[in-house]
């Protein structure tokens, strides 16, 4: 039993959430309490097994990490560590799962060493986040906890469904979130399939859903793919200077590929030479611009930038040649029985699954509703996530409470994927440390 209260002497961090991100900020935390011999109480609280989340829960083999494992370490000073764990070569693209047991697997290890430091698991979600003074506290079913800080690592959730008319969500043929497990057993084995959405889940759920006799049927707004990675990559090239709107922006970007393009024989490089610096980009543009950046440019930026593994995409060609995949522009306009109306024609299916990706909403997580309600976390730019300020915190308060990965999205845009995390959970581990569980608030000893 976790304990509800730091003992005397103690401080007490909660981590909420429980996947990728919470595991990464908990094992940073433990492993700064080993070295810095501070005595804290890391709770890691949320359902599932640690380290598995949305991405890494699924048991499917074909459903692949699109980031070789040489580069998912669990730590940014040990970026091969997975590669190591797995025992296959940095450049594989290995099933998604796996890393699930890795993380979970570190997190053991870490814990195993991480004397004054302790951690605590807790399987039930928050519901409540209140200020006290000092710290915060937490409720949850067994009841209210008490820290000095708390650290939403709560992911982006289920897939949006806005884009889906009543008559389809109101059919027993729509499934809403393919990730919920058990969510494709349904579908008729024998009958067609929707897939809306063209992007990375999509990718995933025809590999799964692909069978003889089957069409499966891929419609987006736009009809992209996303490219696959190179089977011998070249390391990234270096975007030179910067632009403060969208049209500056464009050029630059346009120009640095042609480059690229021209003197490597390969766009990625100079796609993965922006990554590091997005974050800064995304934050010089105006509201306005980002506006236009996600009407008319996001969806060609995810294609290239979210790229699949070579194998998929393989995968993915084989089951088009045969013909039971199709590609196309469209929008679900209606639904009446199996027979479903899109902006492009119709087709008749036993299923429909939504591949569109995750709300920018963050207040659909219940936890986050309750915290904008009771002001102590806002929505980000563009109702984008959470407005976060430099270093993760919350804001508009400036109560112990912060947060990483895709509730930060409408602030940095790159920040989602696990080498951003990994980072963010380096960084946040330290200033926690640093601002809060250093300071001796009268109850903790300072460390
Ligand atoms: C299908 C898919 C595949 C992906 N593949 C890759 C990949 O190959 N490589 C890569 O780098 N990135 C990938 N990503 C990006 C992915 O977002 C991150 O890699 C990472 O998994 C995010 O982890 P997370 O912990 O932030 O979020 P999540 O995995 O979503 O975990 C958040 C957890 O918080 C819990 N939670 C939410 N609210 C509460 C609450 N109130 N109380 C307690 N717990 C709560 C949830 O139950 C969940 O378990 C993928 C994403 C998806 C969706």
């Amino acid at each position: 039993m976790s304990p509800t209260k730091p003992a005397p002497g103690r401080k007490s961090v909660a981590v909420v959430g429980a996947g990728a991100a919470g595991v990464l900020v908990a094992g940073r935390l433990l492993d700064l309490a080993a070295r810095r011999r501070i005595p804290l109480d890391v709770v890691l609280i949320g359902p599932g097994e640690p380290g598995h989340g949305v991405a890494y829960g699924t048991r499917a083999p074909e459903h692949l990490l699109n980031v070789p494992a040489g580069k998912l370490g669990a730590t940014t000073d040990d970026p091969a560590g997975f590669a190591r764990w797995t025992g296959g070569p940095p450049g594989e693209f290995v099933a998604r799962e796996h890393f699930g047991a890795y993380l979970a697997g570190y997190l053991r290890a870490v814990a195993r060493h991480s004397e004054p430091g302790r951690l605590w698991r807790v399987r039930e979600e928050v519901a409540r986040i209140r200020r006290r003074s000092p710290g915060l506290s937490l409720e949850s079913g067994s009841g209210v906890r008490f820290a000095a800080a708390a650290v939403l690592a709560i992911g982006a959730g289920s897939p949006g469904v806005r884009w889906a008319p009543d008559s389809l969500r109101a059919g027993g043929r729509f499934v809403a979130d393919p990730w919920v497990p058990g969510a494709l057993e349904d579908i008729p084995p024998a009958e067609d399939v929707l897939l809306v959405g063209t992007g990375l889940t999509m990718v995933d759920m025809a590999l799964t859903l692909d069978r003889p006799g089957r069409v499966l049927h891929a419609v987006s707004r736009h009809g992209l793919l996303p490219r696959p990675h190179a089977a011998a990559p070249v390391p990234p090239v270096a975007l030179p200077g910067t632009a403060d709107d969208l049209a500056s922006l464009r050029l630059l970007v346009r120009d640095h590929l042609g480059k690229c393009l021209r003197e490597t024989r390969d766009w990625r490089p100079a796609v993965d030479g922006i990554r590091p610096r997005t974050a800064e980009l995304w934050q010089r543009l105006s509201a306005a611009d980002r506006r236009r950046f996600l009407a008319e440019d996001h969806a060609y930026w995810e294609v290239l930038r979210h790229r699949m593994p070579p194998s998929s995409a393989a995968g993915l060609a084989r089951i088009r040649r045969a013909g039971r995949l199709t590609v196309s522009r469209g929008e679900v306009l209606a639904a009446e029985g199996g027979e479903v109306a899109l902006t492009g024609g119709r087709v008749r299916v036993g299923a429909v699954v939504n591949c569109t990706g995750p709300d920018p909403d963050a207040k659909r997580n219940p936890l986050v509703a309750r915290l904008v309600a009771d002001g102590l976390a806002a929505p980000g730019p563009l109702g984008i996530g959470l407005a976060t300020a430099p270093d993760g915190r919350l804001r508009p308060t400036n109560a112990p409470l912060w947060t990483l990965g895709a509730p930060r999205k409408g602030d940095l845009w790159e920040t989602t994927a696990i080498p951003e995390i990994r980072r963010a959970a380096d960084d946040l581990a330290r200033s926690l440390v640093a601002d809060v569980i250093s300071v001796d608030d009268g109850e903790g000893r300072p460390a």
